[in-house]
């Protein structure tokens, strides 16, 4: 099957036995039956195969893992209670104390509070450097490198970042590589495929795709995620709810038409914004004007839904314009069906210090859209309006 169709029926089959459901039915069991004290022991052992336990799998959400895996092209997936339940899992897992990882440093903001501030706290050393710089990269490389991470394209600046480099600087020195994929899951983007270990989800994005869930995934190769699952995943407890599993299974489906639209509507406001008066700078990998368009093209199939801009004016007329708009929500998130607007400095990334945020090149008068589903015309007419006020 191709990907499209795969999204659909992928997880379906056999999952219900009993009636033949089209769509995955919901297993609220948190526990399920032995037919004897044998099979139970069987099952136990790994012998036999067959749930035991929610909190290990359960039907309806190892019908999404099934999904996951194929979304990626990757052996195995495990879906998590949230994004930041897989990032956790996936860092905790692959590294111990006296170990040291180097991760890109503009992430998304708990990400960077996780490994900045939380990791050294377990003896992690962390290198936060620009891992595009492929110099500084290999100076941070020694033999208590355990893993490079980054996310591409980043978040708010849509920054891209090389991952076949990267990949074959990770296989010189038999580095494992993660990449959080949330701001472009396939068709968009597929690092699994170009050579990456583990690809991150957060599920409550694009997959997901209508703001009414909260799910995370960690995908990869049966060699890396077994042993994940085996001796981290069941005792850390990042289970999903059957619940949301149903919740992502049906957001699928449809993720490849959303992001079609999504991507077409965010190159027309990107170009929009690009001509407006009151526009600085617009940062979207879709733009010619963009300093990496041609990497962004290289490994990417569009340039996704989400964009940022500078408006003309600093903070206080940024400030004007999420309070203008009337369509379009003023609210944190992305890769919904609706759009979404709101102000990096003072909500994704107020955990930042001032200085980070600096660093990192994101001003005080940064604007991030997350451009939906909507008519393009009624976006570009909400923004005309909105800008009007300012
Ligand atoms: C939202 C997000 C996360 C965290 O996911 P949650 O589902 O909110 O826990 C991680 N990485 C990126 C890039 C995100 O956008």
């Amino acid at each position: 099957m191709k990907s499209s169709s795969k999204n659909i029926h992928i997880g379906v089959h056999k999952s219900d036995p009993y009636f033949n459901s089209v769509v995955p039915p919901i297993y609220p069991s948190s526990t399920y039956r032995f037919a004897n004290a044998h099979e139970g022991a069987l099952r136990f052992s790994g012998k036999k195969k067959g749930v035991i336990y929610s909190r290990f799998t359960n039907p309806t959400v190892y019908a999404l893992e099934k999904r996951l895996a194929a979304l990626e092209g990757a052996e195995r997936a495990l879906a998590t209670s949230s994004g930041m339940a897989a990032i956790m899992l996936t860092l905790l897992h692959f590294l111990k104390s006296g170990d040291s990882i180097v991760a890109h440093n503009v992430l998304y903001g708990g990400t960077y509070e996780f490994i900045g501030r939380i990791l050294p706290r377990y003896g992690i050393k962390v290198h936060l450097i620009n891992v595009n710089d492929t110099t500084s990269l290999e100076k941070c490389i020694d033999k208590t490198t355990k893993m490079i991470y980054f996310e591409t394209p980043t978040n708010p600046l849509l920054e891209i970042i090389d991952i076949a480099k990267i990949v074959n600087i990770a296989k010189k020195y038999k580095i494992l590589t993660v990449v959080d994929n949330t701001f472009a899951p396939p068709p968009m983007q597929y690092p699994h495929k170009m050579g990456v270990d583990i690809v991150i989800h957060s599920l409550t994005k694009y997959i997901g795709g209508h703001s009414d869930l909260i799910g995370g995934a960690i995908i990869g190769s049966l060699e890396k995620i077994s042993p994940l699952y085996l001796h981290s995943y069941i005792f850390f407890g990042p289970t999903m709810s059957p619940f949301t599993a149903f919740l992502v299974l049906r957001g699928l489906t449809t993720l490849e038409i959303r992001l079609k639209k999504q991507t077409e509507n965010a190159e027309k406001v990107a170009k929009f914004l690009e001509k407006h008066s009151k526009v600085e700078k617009v940062y979207y990998p879709g733009l010619v004007s963009h300093p990496q368009y041609d990497l962004a093209k290289k490994q990417m199939n569009g340039a996704g839904g989400v964009l940022s801009f500078e408006v003309k004016g600093g903070y206080q007329a940024g400030e004007k314009l999420v309070n203008a708009v009337k369509m379009i929500t003023l609210a944190v998130s992305l890769g919904a069906v609706e759009s979404l607007i709101e102000h990096p400095a003072s909500m994704t990334h107020s955990e930042l210090t001032p200085d980070e945020r600096k660093k990192s090149g994101i001003s005080d008068s940064l604007i991030r859209l997350a451009i939906g589903i909507e008519d393009i015309a009624d976006i570009i007419e909400d923004l005309t309006q909105a800008f009007q006020k300012i």
